[in-house]
Parts: structure tokens; C-alpha cells; sequence
């Protein structure tokens, strides 16, 4: 094909743009990649995101309330040390042992990047956080996925095969929302060639944590989120734990003032004021995941076991039938032929009204679509 500046010198103006017209805009892997679908059309019940059913922690909002004009026109920074410092007391590592981004999107992607040579690989058991495979691609690494077991298990044997450069685990799994076990956790953190990454995004639900093995394993990368339990998804804050030198060269590839001052002042609030908090909103959405759970197994369906704070359902026309329940005010998520699954719903866990709310129009976009 001939180049567009070829082109430009010859003597025929109209045929000069045609060449550039040709070349796609996009760099040529991003054709196989789809945008997150982020349409926010505000819906009376929101119930996909697998965020806080209580809100927000009452002291974020009202250091974001209470907020100076600094945070607003000097660039952020004030408060990293202190952040890092709470988190870290938090989570039980060191303060050089963190890192911090603009959700742990941000962190997940700069880990990649950072940690892999273009052409290596990454293995995950699939169906795993749809951005995975995309992140993994934008780094230039090639997205390996693997079948979960059975007893939808992460298959250690599996993923160790794959002798990637980078195994990811994510542990409670979204969308299934089942725990890996710790045995084949530490089979991987034990034998893994290369780095491991464990998105530990529901770490409060679940019953294994590992962030406080990250800096002493040395090649473990553990991220976790403000999102979901903290309350707080959409100040966009999220974290990780690694060894010092790891986290050298993450923050390379995740660059300078990721995180706002108005992001840090609340997050600073919350881990200072608001843990009890969190720990009872905690506390609260694992006994309404039971009822959602309770509710579906009524109605015949099998909810996989959960860890987290929303359910997976198995079920044929999934799909449909997330589509009816959207067109009447409800909102959760539809999965199409999830590998080693199928047609599955994932809905987030609600208050005691907002689980009556969904299992009504559940029923009713049941019996609309014959699901
Ligand atoms: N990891 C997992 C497993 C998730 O489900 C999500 C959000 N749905 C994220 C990471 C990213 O969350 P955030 O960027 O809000 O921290």
C-alpha cells in the first residue's frame, strides 16, 4: 500500500486523501477491543455496578462537602504520605509497600504494563472482570484464559501450564463471585514462573485475604478498590500492594497526580473515621446476599455460592431477560454464554425493599420473555 506521504507529492490532489482514508484511525489491536459500556441513563434501581447498597461513608461526604478551594485549582498531593500511611495500616503492609491510582483500573493496567515484556503472556481463569483481557492487550501482552474447575476452583495445574510471564487471579471472582480456595491460591503463589497479580476487589466479603503476603512473596502484586465496600466508586480510588521495587516500576507506567485532592481528602476521612462503618454495611449486605440468594433458589434457580456482594445466576435467556427488567426501571447484568457457565444474571445486592423491587420485576420479565 502506498503511503499517504507518497501521495501528497504526486501531482493529483484528488487522489492524495484516499491512502489515509484506508488506514483506520485506531492502532490495529484495538479493533478486537470494545469499549466499556459506560451509559450511565440514571434508572430508578442500579443494581450492576456491585456497589455500597448504603452509600457512601458519612465522613467522606462531608470532608468532600467541606473541601477548600485548593483542592479544586492547585494540583493534588497534599495528603499521599497520610493516605498511604492509612492504608497501609489498614491492610497490614508498609506505606512503601503502596500504591495508589485513579481506582484499581488504574492500578491493574500499570501493573501489566510495567511487569511483561511485549509478547508475553498473562493467564486468568475465565470468566473473569471483563477489563482483563482488554488491559492485558493494551500493555501489548497476549491474554491467555484458562477454565475454572468444576467447583469453580481456580485450576492451579492450569495456570501454572501456561508458564506465563503474569497470572492474574481474582479472588471473589467477578462475575461468579465465588472464592478461590487457599490451597490452590498458595500453589500458584509457590510455583508461578514469573509475577502474580491477585485483584482482591471484594477482599471485605471474602474469607481469604492476601495483600498482607504481597511485599514478602516479593513477585505478588495484590490490588484492591474504595469502590464497592468503601462506598465511595465514584471518587475513583483504588490500590495496590507489592514489594518496594515493584512498586517502583508500576508508578512509572501509572505516571504523577492520578488521584485528586478531593478523592484523597475523602478517602483519608473514611479510613480515619468510617471503618466501623464500612464493617457494618459489610456485615449487612452478606445477610441480604443471602436473602437475594434464598429468593432465587425459591424460584428453582442455583445462585452460585457468593463472596462477594453480588450474586451470579445461571439461566437460560439471561439476557432478555436483564433487557425487560431494564426497560422497566431495574437494572442488573445480562451474560450471554459465559464460558464453563452460559446465560448467567449478576445482580448487586440491595437494601431489604430493593431485593423486593428486583425479585418483582425478576418475575415479571420472566414470565414476559418465557425465561
Ligand atoms: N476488579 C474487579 C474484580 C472489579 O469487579 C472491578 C470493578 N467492577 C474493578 C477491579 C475495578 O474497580 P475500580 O476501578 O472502581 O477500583
Amino acid at each position: 500500500m502506498s503511503s499517504a506521504r507518497g501521495n501528497t507529492q504526486s501531482s493529483e490532489p484528488s487522489r492524495a486523501a484516499a491512502p489515509a482514508a484506508e488506514r483506520p484511525a485506531g492502532r490495529a489491536m484495538l479493533r478486537d477491543i470494545v469499549a466499556y459500556d459506560t451509559d450511565r441513563a440514571p434508572s430508578p434501581l442500579e443494581l450492576g455496578d456491585n456497589t455500597n447498597p448504603f452509600g457512601a461513608p458519612p465522613s467522606a461526604l462531608r470532608a468532600v462537602r467541606g473541601a477548600p478551594e485548593d483542592d479544586l485549582f492547585r494540583y493534588p498531593g497534599y495528603a499521599s504520605a497520610e493516605t498511604r500511611r492509612l492504608l497501609a495500616a489498614y491492610a497490614g503492609v508498609r506505606p512503601d509497600e503502596i500504591i495508589t491510582g485513579c481506582g484499581s483500573d488504574d492500578v491493574l493496567e500499570s501493573t501489566f504494563a510495567a511487569l511483561a515484556e511485549p509478547g508475553e503472556a498473562v493467564a486468568y481463569s475465565e470468566p473473569t472482570f471483563s477489563m482483563i483481557p482488554p488491559f492485558i492487550r493494551l500493555g501489548g501482552l497476549v491474554p491467555v484464559p484458562v477454565a475454572f474447575t468444576a467447583t469453580h476452583d481456580i485450576d492451579a495445574d492450569a495456570l501454572l501450564a501456561t508458564k506465563a510471564r503474569i497470572i492474574y487471579v481474582c479472588t471473589p471472582n467477578n462475575p461468579t463471585g465465588t472464592e478461590a480456595s487457599r490451597r490452590a491460591v498458595e500453589r500458584v503463589l509457590e510455583q508461578a514462573p514469573g509475577i502474580v497479580v491477585i485483584d482482591e476487589a471484594y477482599a471485605e466479603f471474602a474469607e481469604h485475604r492476601y495483600m498482607p503476603l504481597a511485599a514478602a512473596h516479593g513477585r505478588l502484586v495484590v490490588t484492591r478498590t474504595m469502590s464497592k465496600a468503601w462506598g465511595m466508586a465514584g471518587m475513583r480510588f483504588g490500590y495496590g500492594a507489592a514489594a518496594p521495587a515493584l512498586i517502583a516500576e508500576i508508578e512509572k507506567v501509572r505516571g504523577p497526580y492520578r488521584v485528586s485532592a478531593l478523592t484523597e481528602r475523602a478517602v483519608v476521612a473514611a479510613l480515619t473515621h468510617d471503618a466501623d462503618w464500612t464493617r457494618h454495611t459489610v456485615r449487612r449486605t452478606t445477610e441480604l446476599r443471602e436473602r437475594l440468594a434464598l429468593e432465587m433458589r425459591t424460584r428453582g434457580l442455583a445462585p452460585l455460592p457468593s463472596a462477594a456482594n453480588f450474586v451470579l445466576v445461571p439461566m437460560a435467556g439471561a439476557p432478555a431477560v436483564a433487557a425487560h427488567m431494564r426497560e422497566h426501571g431495574v437494572v442488573i447484568r445480562g451474560y450471554r454464554a459465559l464460558p464453563g457457565i452460559g446465560d448467567a444474571l449478576r445482580i448487586s445486592v440491595g437494601t431489604d425493599p430493593e431485593i423486593d423491587a428486583v425479585m418483582r420485576a425478576f418475575d415479571a420479565a420472566r414470565a414476559a420473555t418465557g425465561g
